[in-house]
């Protein structure tokens, strides 16, 4: 099959970022890294390293920062430990996982090519660049390690992939709605204007979209957690909410569905339910 890649640069507010794009068949993915102030955030996907690598070459970094261990955000990790004398931080929690072979599924492999193994360290609460000190935000749902960065000279915010799209359409098995909308609370209690999301790109406000975001899914939640009471199954309450069926579901042989919003809102609600009864 076909695949066929292709990038644009563009840079803003001091922050040049990289946008890729992979298509196969009728799908089409796309992916940015960022650097900014001698950072560069996420390394895109080891499939978009041919056109990545001169932007990697370029850059005048002297650390790399992830926040999540995807393989769309890893993917450049080894090339750029090979090329650059730039240490590589992310969270700890999957700093053994990244050392070891990829072990995601094959059309992942197939799609964005395989992440190779790459030593990370652990990033902490904090971090520096040149000319800022930087919050780093724990976000997780979307992933476990899942972290944005809020450059507290500019109030610029990386968020990785928690905003992605405000109405979420699909997500993976094991991701958790219940999760993201608490790590979206959490990063609404801090100061910040731009953001870059690694697959939106730039987001002038990026409160306003990450509101939109959170009023989404806190009444989406509801609405499955009152169909839930009146007495739906999990499967009338999909149709009933999700009647299109995307074609990454078929693509990703239902590891992205919109199934599982409903199963992962259905669990925390059930959660709530069971912790609520076993309290004295
Ligand atoms: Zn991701």
């Amino acid at each position: 099959m076909f695949i066929k890649r292709s990038k644009t640069i563009e840079e803003i507010s001091g922050v040049t970022y990289m946008n890729g794009t992979v298509k196969l068949g009728s799908v089409s993915l796309n992916v940015c890294s960022f650097v900014t102030d001698g950072v560069l955030i996420d390394t895109g996907a080891s499939r978009l390293l041919p056109v990545f690598k001169s932007f990697f070459d370029e850059a005048d970094v002297d650390k790399v920062v992830i926040t999540h261990h995807h393989e769309d955000h890893t993917g450049g990790a080894r090339y750029i430990q090979e090329t650059k004398n730039a240490p590589i931080y992310m969270n700890e929690k999957m700093i053994e996982s990244v050392k070891k072979r990829a072990t995601y599924p094959l059309y992942r492999k197939i799609f964005w090519g395989v992440r190779k193994p790459f030593d990370a360290r652990p990033i902490g609460e904090t971090f520096e660049s040149r000319s800022a000190k930087w919050t780093v935000i724990e976000t997780p749902g979307h992933a476990i390690d899942h972290v944005a960065f809020l450059n507290q000279e500019t109030g610029q915010l990386f968020s990785g992939d928690l905003f992605v799209h405000p109405e979420t359409k699909l997500i993976l098995r094991e991701e958790s709605i219940q999760q993201i909308i608490e790590s979206i609370e959490r990063v609404l209690t801090y100061d910040f204007g731009e953001m870059f999301c690694c697959h939106a790109g730039y987001v002038k406000d990026g409160k306003k979209a990450f509101k939109k975001k959170h009023s989404y899914l806190t009444e989406l939640r509801d609405r499955v957690l009152d169909l839930a009471a009146k007495g739906y199954t999990a499967d009338e309450i999909y149709k009933r909410i999700f009647p299109k069926t995307y074609p990454l579901v078929y693509f990703s042989f239902g590891e992205w569905h919109s199934k599982h919003i409903i199963h992962s809102i259905l669990r925390d609600g059930r959660d709530d339910e069971e912790n609520a009864t076993t309290v004295p």
